[in-house]
């Protein structure tokens, strides 16, 4: 697949250099995304893993977010961990239509890797939770894809698209290639 315009790794913190790997797996184009002006130039965005209470106060300061609303409207954003935080309604965002709990698996799963049934695939996927958040509630409009213990972590409302696990660290690339890219313009 050609696509000819990068995708943005939101860099204000977090796992960035390893979200611009993991796009270049999946054959796409990551680049670091410091300023608001510079989601003009991208067919999608990533908000990677991190702490979101940290980006988002940095999104507030750099005056990131009618750029992201507006961004959001047709272009593809990828949420995950802390970014799926963000996205929530309520984190600061309020994009999906979703409310989370943040570090929700509790003290004795504060990392862990769990193989996961994702909604359609065959054979399971190993996804890396980090003080992870879960979806508590979820619109009509949003599909779960994917649960851990009978709570969803991987969603998908229109072009927008949330997990609490990180799909950069781990070498498997699909949820980019089959749930991401196809989404891009
Ligand atoms: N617990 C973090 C938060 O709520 C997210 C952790 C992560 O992104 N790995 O921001």
């Amino acid at each position: 697949m050609h696509i000819s315009k990068p995708v943005g790794v939101l860099a204000l913190q977090g796992a960035v250099s390893e979200q611009i790997a993991a796009l270049e797996a999946a054959d796409c184009r990551g680049i670091a995304v410091k300023r608001p002006e510079e989601l003009e130039n991208l067919s999608g965005l990533i908000i990677p893993g991190g702490e979101s209470t940290t980006i988002g106060k940095l999104l507030e300061r750099y005056g990131f977010l009618p750029a992201i609303r507006e961004f959001a409207e047709n272009k593809p954003i990828l949420g995950t961990c802390a970014g799926m935080v963000l996205l929530a309604q309520n984190g600061l965002l309020k994009l999906m239509d979703i409310c989370v709990k943040r570090n929700a698996f509790g003290r004795q799963r504060e990392s862990f890797e769990a193989g996961l049934h994702i909604r359609g695939w065959d054979d399971s996927y190993p996804a890396v939770f980090i003080r992870a958040p879960y979806i508590e509630w979820a619109g009509p409009g949003v599909e779960i894809l994917a649960e851990v213990d009978g709570h969803p972590v991987l969603a998908r409302q229109g072009h927008l698209l949330a997990c609490a696990f990180h799909p950069e660290l781990t070498e498997d690339s699909r949820l980019l290639s089959r749930f991401f890219v196809p989404l891009l313009p």
